[in-house]
């Protein structure tokens, strides 16, 4: 699978949380479930894009332009500097 091909299956998911997010929220459930998993799809979908219009790896924390182990802002990260 190429990058782009899996930038555009990251975006197909979140696509899916959104449309499932709709539906519970249509039926008056809570949504925000779906809606953070499609925000986390589509930050991981940006971050393949970003490395395909840069050459260089991004991050899908926060899609910064570092990979994820040197993210400030990842939860393992945080946790071990206090
Ligand atoms: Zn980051």
């Amino acid at each position: 699978m190429t990058t782009r091909e899996s930038a555009d299956h990251w975006n197909t998911l979140a696509d899916d949380e959104l449309r499932w997010a709709s539906y519970e929220e249509g039926r008056g459930h809570y949504g925000g479930v779906h809606r953070n998993r499609a925000e986390m799809f589509r930050k991981t979908a940006r971050s393949l894009e970003l490395e395909i219009e840069t050459g260089k790896p991004h991050c899908t924390v926060c899609v910064g332009p570092h990979l994820n182990q040197h993210c400030p802002q990842a939860p393992h990260n945080r946790s071990r500097h206090g």
